[in-house]
C-alpha cells in the first residue's frame, strides 16, 4: 500500500480517488476499461478503484433484513485473484495516460475486526490505495445495512436505534472505533462518513439528524483524522440522489475538515460509467482540493 506521505503528493485536482468496477454486484455491470476511458476524457491523472472487499464466509451464516443487501454486498472472496489479475491488467494498459491505483473499500465491522486485520496483512503489498467504510451496523439481531433501501433502513438500523438522530449516533461512534483501532496496515481514508444521512429527504424536514453530542463525535473524529495525517473521501455520490442531496461528509463539515489541514479526496462512487465524474465540478468550484 501506498505511503501517506506518497498518497499526499498526489495532485487532488485530478484524482478520482473512490470508484467501483465491473466485480460490484450492485454496480452496473459495465466494464472496467469504459469507466477508465471515461475518467480519461474527464481528465483524471489519477484513478483509484476501490472495489467493494469481500466480506468473510461467517457474514453470510445468519443473514437478517434485505437479501439483496447482503447478497450484493460485495464480489465474493474466490473472486479476488481474477480481479487482481484484471486491474493489473488495465493499470499497465492505461498507464501512459492515466495512474491507476489499484485497491478496495474495506468495511469495519467491529466482530470481523481479527479477519479483516489477516486481510490487511495478506494483502498490503498488492493493494495501492485503500478506504475505510461502513455500510452495516450491529443490531440486536445482526448486522443491517445502512444504504439498501429505504424500507430495510428502517426495519433494521433505524427500528434498532429508535430515530434518526438515533442512527447518527451509532454511526459516528462506529466511525470513531474504527479510528481507534489500532492494526496494521489499516487505509489511510475513510469513506462517507455521513453515508447514514443517505435517507433524510424521506423524512420530516424538521426531523432532527444531529445534536451536540453528534457535533462533538464528529469534532472528535476531525481531529483524530488530522493528528493522525490521515484522508477523508469527498463523497459526491449523494449529491445526486434525491433522497440525500448533499455530500458525505456535507458541506459544512468538509469545510471543518478543511480548516484543520486534512486532505480531502474527491470521490465519484461511481458504481456506473456515466457517474465517473459526478460532482467533480463541485469539488473543484468549492477548492475542497486545498488544505
Ligand atoms: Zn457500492
Ligand atoms: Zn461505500
Amino acid at each position: 500500500m501506498w505511503g501517506k506521505n506518497k498518497l499526499r503528493y498526489i495532485d487532488r485536482k485530478s484524482w478520482n480517488g473512490h470508484t467501483h468496477s465491473e466485480f460490484c454486484p450492485h454496480g452496473s455491470g459495465e466494464k472496467t476499461e469504459l469507466f477508465i476511458e471515461r475518467a480519461i476524457q474527464c481528465g483524471f491523472r489519477t484513478y483509484s478503484i476501490t472495489e467493494h472487499f469481500p466480506l468473510p464466509d461467517v457474514f453470510y451464516s445468519h443473514p437478517v433484513g434485505s437479501r439483496h443487501a447482503i447478497y450484493t454486498a460485495a464480489m465474493f472472496y474466490d473472486e479476488l485473484p481474477k480481479y487482481f489479475e484484471m486491474m493489473n491488467y488495465l493499470k499497465e494498459k492505461y498507464k501512459d495516460q492515466i495512474q491507476i491505483l489499484v485497491g478496495f473499500e474495506f468495511d469495519y465491522i467491529e466482530k470481523y475486526r481479527d479477519w479483516y486485520a489477516e486481510q490487511f496483512r495478506k494483502f498490503h503489498s498488492q493493494i495501492d490505495d485503500a478506504i475505510l467504510s461502513i455500510h452495516f451496523l450491529p443490531t440486536q439481531n445482526g448486522l443491517r445495512a445502512v444504504d439498501d433501501s429505504i424500507i430495510d433502513f428502517k426495519s433494521g438500523v433505524l427500528e434498532h436505534c429508535g430515530s434518526p438522530l438515533g442512527v447518527a449516533k451509532t454511526y459516528l461512534k462506529t466511525v470513531n472505533d474504527a479510528l481507534d483501532w489500532r492494526t496494521r496496515y489499516k487505509p489511510f481514508r475513510y469513506g462517507h462518513i455521513m453515508l447514514y444521512r443517505k435517507w433524510r429527504n424521506l423524512f420530516p424536514n424538521n426531523e432532527p439528524w444531529e445534536d451536540n453530542q453528534t457535533r462533538n463525535t464528529m469534532n472528535r473524529i476531525l481531529t483524530k483524522i488530522a493528528n493522525q495525517n490521515l484522508f477523508l473521501d469527498c463523497n459526491m455520490a449523494g449529491l445526486y440522489r434525491k433522497t440525500e442531496t448533499e455530500s458525505s461528509p456535507n458541506e459544512k463539515w468538509l469545510t471543518a475538515a478543511q480548516k484543520i489541514g486534512i486532505p480531502l479526496v474527491y470521490g465519484s462512487d461511481a458504481h456506473k460509467v456515466r457517474d465517473v465524474s459526478q460532482g467533480f465540478n463541485t469539488y473543484l468550484e468549492n477548492r475542497y482540493y486545498k488544505s
